[in-house]
């Protein structure tokens, strides 16, 4: 039988707790008790470990576990996807896919085609986007929680020293495809597994001038093929060909 995953907000090196909608559902749904067996992610580390308590003060409830032994995690892909903000329901579906699929972070940007409305709610958005992954990595039987940083204005994001092998997703590119360029990459890279930082435009695409601040700010343009897929679609296929070629 597998046993449950669960993803701890509080930890140390013996126990592990849980609160929130994930204890509300332990204790009152799944009705836990002492002894009870799970798997229980604390620190982006896994262990396999027994309830220890079941508290409940007023409405909140409270799940400690005593962790037993610790479990072989799947590390996940060395991949931050840099998001251009676009529509909201849409745009998290694609972070529940990214999730299930393994991304390590994602980073939403503000581009030129971001709608208006949408680049000003976007700050309010996060902690709802940060529950999707964390809702997604329990459900995908992750070892960690993508980190979802706060939406930044695309060229912050361009132009910042990072050490990561960094690739735009351009509809426009016709020359490299995407797995082209990652063989190419693994070939010429002493790390088995080197991070990238991927980069999916907004529905309206990339403007002409953020397709010049890549190429000058030494992103590789690259193509997921001949039709142009919705961002969503593009974030998926991007994932699941550098999936193909790491693990
Ligand atoms: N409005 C644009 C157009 O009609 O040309 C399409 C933008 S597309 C809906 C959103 C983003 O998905 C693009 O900016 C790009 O990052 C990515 N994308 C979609 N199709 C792609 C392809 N065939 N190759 C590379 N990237 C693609």
């Amino acid at each position: 039988m597998t046993r449950r995953r669960w993803i701890a907000e509080n930890w140390d090196e013996t126990s592990a707790t849980l609160t929130g909608a994930q204890a509300e559902h332990l204790a009152r749904v799944l009705r836990a008790v002492v002894g009870m067996e799970a798997e229980v992610v604390a620190g982006g580390r896994l262990f396999h470990a027994r309830v220890a308590s079941v508290s409940h003060s007023g409405e909140a409830s409270e799940v400690r576990f005593a962790l037993a032994s610790e479990l072989r995690a799947d590390p996940a892909l060395p991949v931050t996807l840099v998001m251009a903000v676009y529509k909201f329901d849409r745009m998290e579906w694609a972070l529940e896919k990214a999730t299930e699929l393994g991304v390590a972070a994602i980073v939403p940007v503000i581009a030129r085609r971001t709608e208006k409305h949408l680049a000003q709610a976007a700050g309010k958005r996060v902690e709802r986007w940060r529950r999707i992954v964390h809702e997604a990595s329990q459900q995908a039987r992750r070892a960690d929680v993508p980190v979802v940083d706060d939406p930044v204005p695309l060229a912050d994001r361009v132009n910042m020293p990072a050490n990561a092998v960094r690739i735009v997703l351009a509809e426009q590119e016709r020359i490299t495809a995407l797995r082209d360029a990652i063989g190419d990459i693994l070939a010429r890279s002493s790390e088995k597994s080197p991070a990238f930082e991927i980069a999916i435009g907004p529905e309206g695409g990339w403007a002409p001038a953020e397709e010049t601040l890549f190429a000058t700010s030494g992103w590789r343009a690259v193509s997921l093929g001949p039709r142009i897929l919705r961002a969503e679609t593009a974030a998926i296929a991007a994932l699941a060909v550098i999936a193909s070629s790491l693990e």
